[in-house]
Parts: structure tokens; sequence; C-alpha cells
């Protein structure tokens, strides 16, 4: 009985057991199916590490924000996660909540820098010019830009 005197009804609540599947490996998405925290042999995994020096900007719990060692305009900053992932899909289905981290990360960059317009770009594939194959954002600013890129 309640306390107004109403009878409880106790219903059997049936326990349904579900069942999670493993992430499938799919070859768009290299890192699902298990995330590589870190390379050994990446060049942005060891600036992440400390084992390379770069000019750190910004850091936040699962980034990194550092100057790019070839700038392309007055502010040429890189975000990265601290951990492994080869591009920004695969970043966007393992740790889509570093992903948002990143943007926000660049935004702040940006906003240092005293920058309102700014671009952020993230190569993905050899093709499309990426040459480190551990994400990162490029937060170009400080010029005048043109489209379509080159
Ligand atoms: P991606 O070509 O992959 O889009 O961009 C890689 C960027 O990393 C390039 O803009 C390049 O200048 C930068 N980079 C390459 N090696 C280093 C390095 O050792 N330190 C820093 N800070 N930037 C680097
Ligand atoms: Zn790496």
């Amino acid at each position: 009985m309640t306390p107004g005197g109403r009878v409880r009804l106790h219903r059997r609540r049936r326990r349904r057991h579900l069942r999670v599947a493993p992430v499938p490996y799919d070859p768009c998405y290299p890192n699902t199916g298990g995330t590589v925290s870190a390379d050994a042999d990446c060049l942005f995994c060891k600036i992440a590490g400390g084992q390379i020096p770069a000019d750190v900007v910004r850091e936040s719990e699962h980034t990194l924000a550092f100057r790019d060692i070839s700038p392309q305009a007055p502010t040429h900053v890189l975000v990265i996660p601290r951990e492994h992932h080869r591009d920004v899909a695969s970043l966007a289905a393992a740790a889509p909540g570093t992903l948002a981290e990143l943007v926000r990360e660049a935004a702040a960059v940006a906003a240092g820098e005293g920058i309102e317009a700014y671009r952020l770009v993230f190569n993905t594939g050899s093709e499309a010019g990426q040459s480190v194959f551990h994400v990162h954002g490029h937060v170009l600013g400080g010029r005048a830009m043109t489209w379509p890129p080159g």
C-alpha cells in the first residue's frame, strides 16, 4: 500500500539482454574496430608525447594546438587529437566528442590570434595534400583567402 491508500501494482519488468554487436571493421574508417592510441612511427604522436618539440599555442584534455613549421598564412596552427587517428573521418567514427573538441579548440586558436575569419582545413588522403597521417585541422588566417583552393 502507498501512503495514499492505493495499492501499488508491481509490474514485473521483463529483462531484456541487449546484445551490443562489436563495431565491424570498415576500410573507410580504419580506426573502427580497435583504436590505436599512439603510433610509434607517427610524427604528430611524437609531438603529442613531447618527444619532438613544437611551438604549442593551446592544450585541452584531448587535443593539442601548435604552429605549423612551414606557415602558409600569418596564422597557421595545427590542431590534433592526442590520440592517433589517421584522418578526420576516422576520428569522427571513433571519437566524435574529440572531433567536436578539436573544432572548438580551432575556434579558440583563431580567437586567441585575434582573427575573426579563418579557414579550418582537414586534408584527407595524399591526393588532397595530406602528408602526415595523424588527423590535424589547419587553422589558417590573417590574410585574404581565395577560392577554390589549389
Ligand atoms: P598535411 O600536408 O598533412 O595536411 O599537413 C601537414 C603539415 O604539417 C604541413 O603543413 C607541414 O608544414 C606540417 N609539419 C610537418 N612536419 C612538421 C613538424 O615537425 N613540426 C610542425 N610544427 N609542423 C610540421
Ligand atoms: Zn599519430
